[in-house]
This record gives C-alpha cells, sequence and structure tokens, in this order.
C-alpha cells in the first residue's frame, strides 16, 4: 500500500493528535447509541469521523468522495468511521435508501460495524437529547419562541449589507418560553405557529448567527419515532448533537458549511458549559465538493432522469449513482484511487471525467482477464484452410501477469471478425485487410487477403484470405512475415452470439445546461437538451465460447475494445449480457 498522500485535513489531524487533544477522551453515554459503546469509558479509536448521509435518494459519486475521505481517515489512524443516517427529517426518508447507502457504503471496501451489523447510527435516536437541549437553552436565557410569521422572521434578519432587526418576541421571559415550547411539544399549535430560536445576536454579519431558527412544529409522523413528537430539530441544530454525542473529533463537511461553523462552535460551547456535552468538542472542517464535467450531481436533476426515464432507473449504467456506477462495472478500487489521486483542497474545483476514468482503467487493467469478443461481425474466409478442420491457438489470459495462463481458442476456417477491419479501398495509413495486405489473426496465423463477397446492393458479406501454415504465433515461423495490422477473431462454429451494451457518456456537454458562447442574453439553457443521443447503444456480438459461463458482475477487457461487465441485473445462467464500463485509451489500433 502506498502511503497516503497528505492534505490540509490530515495535517489539521496531525496537529490535533500532536497536542494530545483527544487523549482523556471519554464516551459521554448518550441514550440511543449502539449498544457496544461504553458510557463513561476511555474511547479506544484515536480520531472519529462520520459520514451523515440524509436518507432520501440514492449515493452518487461526490459522496463516494466523502465516503474515501471520512473512512480512509479513521482506516489511516487507527480510528472510526460512523455511519449515521440524518434522518430528523420525519418525512421524506425510506428504507429503501438506508439499504442502498450501507450496501454501497460496503461496496466501497468500508466497514462501520465492528462486527455488529447493527451498528448504525440514526440521528432521530436523540430526539429525546435535542429536545434537552433546546431546554437548556431556554433555561440559560440563550433560546425563546418566536411567534413571528415566516415572512415577517425574513424581513427582520437582514440581508449581507443591512444588519438584522430583534424580533418583537426575543425578550420574552425564561418562564413563558418554556411554557410555550412545551406547548409546541404537546401539539396545541399548528405548523409554522412558532418557532424557537437561539438568542445570539441580529447584528452580526453572519446570518447565520442571527437568531437561527433550531425548534420547529412540524405534524408529521417519523418513520423511526411515528407520531411522538411533533416538533422536530433543525438540521444546524441538530448536526453538531449528533456530532458531539458520538464523540466525533473531525466533522468534515462541504465548503457551503463554511459559514455555519461559528454557529456550530457557540452551540457546543453552551452545552459544554450547562454540562449536556463533554470537551474536547467535535470541530468542524470543511472541503470543496466533486464535481465532474459531463455529469450532474443535483438530486433534483437525477430525480428528473429517472422519472421521465431519461434512464431506466437509478441504477441505469449512465447514471452517476453508485448504483449506476457499479452496473456499469466500475470497482470500488478504482474509487478509491480517484478520491486518493484528487485529493482535498478548499478551492471550487471541476475535475475532468477523465480524469475518473482513467483511475477506472488504470484499476481494470491490472485486474481484468482478457477475452475476445467481435461487437459488429464479419465473416473471415480462409479458402487455403482445410474446411471441416479445427485447431487450437493459445491467448494468454492477461498479457502483464503470466501466472494467469492461457486459454484455448478454436481456430477454424471461417472466422468472424470486425466489420472496420476490412476496407475494400483502403485509406491513408490503414493497416488491416484490404485486398493484396497481409495481417495476423492474433494467437493464429499470418493472412494475405484476397478480396470479398457482396450482396445485391454492394455491401460487403465476407472476405477472403489465404493462410501462411508457417506462421502460427508461438512458432519458430511467426516472425517470418512483418505485418502492421494484428486482428482479433472468433471461430464461426464455436462463437455464441450474446447482447453487449455499448455505454457512452450521458450528456454530451462538459457542462450540461451551461450557457454557450454565442447564446443570446436571458437565454436559458436545460441540461436535458445536452443529453448525449449515443449514450446506449446495443449490439448482438459474437463471443469466444469461454465467455459463456461468465457471471454475474465479472469483469473483462476485451480485446482492442475496453473492459466490459457482466450485467448483475439482466445476467441469466449461460446468458450474459455485457456493459461496456470504458474503452481503451485508444481502442481498435492501428
Ligand atoms: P441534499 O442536501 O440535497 O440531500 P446532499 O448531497 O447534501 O444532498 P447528504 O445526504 O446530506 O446529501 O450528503 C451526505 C454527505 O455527502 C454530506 O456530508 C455531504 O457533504 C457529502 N457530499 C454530498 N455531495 C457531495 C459532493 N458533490 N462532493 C463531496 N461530498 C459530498
Ligand atoms: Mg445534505
Ligand atoms: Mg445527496
Amino acid at each position: 500500500p502506498t502511503t497516503p498522500a497528505t492534505n490540509f485535513i490530515r495535517n489539521h489531524i496531525d496537529a490535533d493528535l500532536a497536542a494530545g487533544k483527544y487523549t482523556i477522551r471519554r464516551w459521554s453515554g448518550a441514550p440511543g447509541l449502539a449498544a457496544q459503546q461504553l458510557a463513561g469509558e476511555p474511547d479506544p479509536a484515536k480520531i472519529r469521523t462520520r459520514f451523515p448521509p440524509e436518507p432520501n435518494g440514492y449515493l452518487h459519486l461526490g459522496h463516494a468522495k466523502s465516503i474515501c475521505l471520512n473512512f480512509g481517515l479513521a482506516r489511516d489512524y487507527g480510528g472510526r468511521c460512523h455511519l449515521r443516517f440524518d434522518d430528523t427529517n420525519p418525512e421524506k426518508e425510506e428504507k429503501e435508501y438506508v439499504d442502498s447507502i450501507t450496501e454501497a457504503v460496503r461496496w466501497l471496501g468500508f466497514s462501520w460495524d465492528e462486527g455488529d451489523e447493527n451498528n448504525l447510527y440514526y440521528a432521530s435516536n436523540y430526539f429525546d437529547w435535542m429536545f434537552a437541549c433546546a431546554e437548556y437553552l431556554i433555561e440559560s436565557g440563550h433560546a425563546y419562541v418566536d411567534s413571528q410569521s415566516a415572512e415577517e422572521m425574513r424581513a427582520r434578519r437582514g440581508t449581507l449589507t443591512e444588519q438584522g432587526q430583534d424580533s418583537p418576541y426575543r425578550n420574552r421571559s425564561i418562564e413563558e418560553n418554556r411554557a410555550l415550547f412545551q406547548r409546541m411539544k404537546a401539539g396545541e399549535f399548528p405548523d409554522g405557529a412558532h418557532v424557537l430560536r437561539a438568542k445570539i445576536d441580529m447584528a452580526s454579519p453572519n446570518i447565520n448567527l442571527r437568531d437561527p431558527a433550531i425548534y420547529r412544529i412540524r405534524h408529521a409522523a417519523h418513520h423511526n419515532t411515528g407520531d411522538k413528537w411533533c416538533v422536530y430539530p433543525m438540521y444546524t441544530f441538530a448536526h453538531p448533537i449528533e456530532d458531539a454525542l458520538e464523540n466525533i473529533t473531525h466533522s468534515i463537511c462541504t465548503l457551503e458549511f463554511e459559514d455555519q461553523r461559528p454557529f456550530y462552535d457557540w452551540l457546543l460551547a453552551r452545552l459544554a458549559e450547562g454540562g449536556l456535552m463533554q470537551r474536547p468538542l467535535p470541530q468542524q472542517i470543511e472541503f470543496s465538493r466533486l464535481n465532474l464535467t459531463y455529469v450532474v450531481l443535483s438530486k433534483r436533476k437525477l430525480i428528473q432522469l429517472v422519472e421521465e426515464k431519461h434512464v431506466s432507473g437509478w441504477d441505469d449504467p449512465r447514471m452517476p449513482t453508485i448504483v449506476g456506477a457499479r452496473r456499469r462495472g466500475y470497482t470500488p478500487e478504482g474509487f478509491r484511487l480517484f478520491a486518493e489521486r484528487i485529493g482535498v483542497s478548499k478551492a471550487d474545483s471541476l475535475i475532468d471525467y477523465a480524469v475518473f476514468e482513467d483511475c477506472m482503467r488504470e484499476v481494470l487493467n491490472e485486474s481484468s482477464e482478457r477475452r475476445v469478443a467481435v461487437l459488429d461481425p464479419l465473416k473471415l474466409i480462409i479458402d487455403n484452410y482445410p474446411a471441416g478442420q479445427s485447431e487450437e491457438c493459445f491467448a494468454p489470459n492477461h498479457p502483464l501477469k503470466p501466472e494467469l495462463g492461457k486459454r484455448a481458442m478454436p481456430f477454424s476456417r471461417e472466422l468472424w471478425i470486425e466489420r472496420e477491419d476490412f476496407m475494400e479501398t483502403p485509406s491513408k495509413g490503414y493497416h488491416r485487410l484490404y485486398p493484396g495486405n497481409r495481417v495476423r489473426l492474433r494467437y493464429g496465423y499470418i493472412v494475405e487477403c484476397t478480396g470479398c463477397d457482396k450482396d445485391v446492393d454492394g455491401n460487403v458479406v465476407a472476405v477472403h484470405c489465404n493462410y501462411f501454415p508457417d506462421t502460427k504465433s508461438g512458432t519458430p515461423g511467426a516472425d517470418s512475415i512483418k505485418v502492421k495490422g494484428n486482428l482479433h477473431w472468433v471461430s464461426v462454429a464455436e462463437a455464441y452470439s450474446a447482447e453487449v451494451r455499448l455505454y457512452d457518456r450521458l450528456f454530451a456537454a462538459p457542462a450540461p445546461g451551461a450557457r454557450r458562447e454565442g447564446d443570446a442574453e436571458g437565454v436559458e439553457r436545460n441540461f436535458l437538451d445536452d443529453l448525449n443521443p449515443d449514450s446506449m447503444r446495443t449490439v448482438i456480438a459474437r463471443l469466444e465460447p469461454s465467455l459463456k459461463t461468465a457471471q454475474a458482475e465479472d469483469r473483462y477487457q476485451f480485446e482492442r475494445h475496453g473492459y466490459f461487465v457482466v450485467d448483475r441485473v439482466d445476467a441469466r445462467p449461460g446468458a450474459p449480457v455485457f456493459n461496456r464500463t470504458a474503452t481503451l485509451r485508444q481502442s481498435i489500433a492501428p
């Protein structure tokens, strides 16, 4: 294993560890934590990070970056990373998403359970504690119930250049706030009638410190707590509490939360003063989110792609979801390599999709056995090879790994070759089959093209050649004739047909939906206009016989074409369907 490159987050952690920041840390013993965590015991993990998805959608490539970062840090520092479902929002969450998220994290090669399948964290398990924190803020004069309408609140919040104004309810007495908050909890008021706000500073230059809302009324059932609650914590209030209760040391999030950090710190400092949290407290660190060319990651847009059936579903191999990437044939190792290679920083960046694909190719080149598939078959007839005769040619399973051995490929008088490997009238620089030219049939013989057959419309239906019997690969005569072309083939009698799906990028433009040069002023583009019309093409290919028994998710390099995987959804025993994961950097040459 290579040493991971250092970055500003690692530097931060190194400094914290060198300063002994967490040596006396103990479990806070908060309610609802997974059973194996020991209240009041010293924490054996050096650092704790977390990956906190909201279970309201499928994870995408951006989440994969965050997963590799958080779980990777825990692994490298002898710490732990919590998989926590941020399910404080009552309406949207579903079990289907919880399951797909756990499966995605596991697939990426990380584990959170330390042997206990149930060791998952749910923010909703802390609702009692969060409510107690809110009550403490009221009792200590740090929170008040506001009864303004949403519009009034917005109007008084001010802007970046204009400071906010105090709510007329800001100076309610502690008794009044306490009573109102209890009545909110008891369900006496409709949604929106009151909110609980932190009492900080309406004149703060940071709008997030202008008395942010921390609890709201929401008459809605929750998937975990049912009808127990009709008040729910706001995300910005809940998140720091979740982190602190779980002894998270480094709470890593994307840059848009940078302006929330002062509130994160303010809240935990107040709760620590009140004895509701223990020091050392977690600290928030922000990094820039992943953006990729040719890809959309916005949840709204992904939903639209699925609902309007531009793709076959969340796991369509063209989707930038983790389930889609898996079905496409991308590998967990490739994801981890990509995360390592792009690193983390605070600068907004747009990564070229080619960087992602190259990481996948790098891993696949190393790990995939080679096979032969003819995607656009044209018959080659070797006129001087005896009819009915057949022999074996031996093809290495991996050119860089002789230990993986060779397999036998039947060779006979009639072979399938790629249609584009023949040109009746060759273009300049074309070294493949054309009348009078010689090429090697890989692992087989050198042949010389003699002509072709055409149908009534002039389409080429078969190519003819003669072979040189003493030029078989691996025999002394193999080098007796020099050729430039080196073609793949499968024997007609033994080949079998299978569906192969040739995937390409879902979008044809690097920034889908972005304005283009020359667009009239005010023109708004739609990302759907940039869908690539050729993002999937299905062919019936001719494959070498050994592929017939390929199993779901087996990955291969089809020589001269690229990387392919057996589709995990549509494959049937004895009838694999293949998806193209990526082309070779340079396909079909010379
Ligand atoms: P939404 O808020 O619309 O539900 P989200 O992408 O923030 O979308 P979460 O489920 O909250 O969804 O994300 C979980 C974690 O993944 C967060 O910590 C977030 O910072 C991280 N994350 C999400 N998108 C990206 C991205 N593009 N790059 C890096 N990290 C991301
Ligand atoms: Mg979010
Ligand atoms: Mg998301």
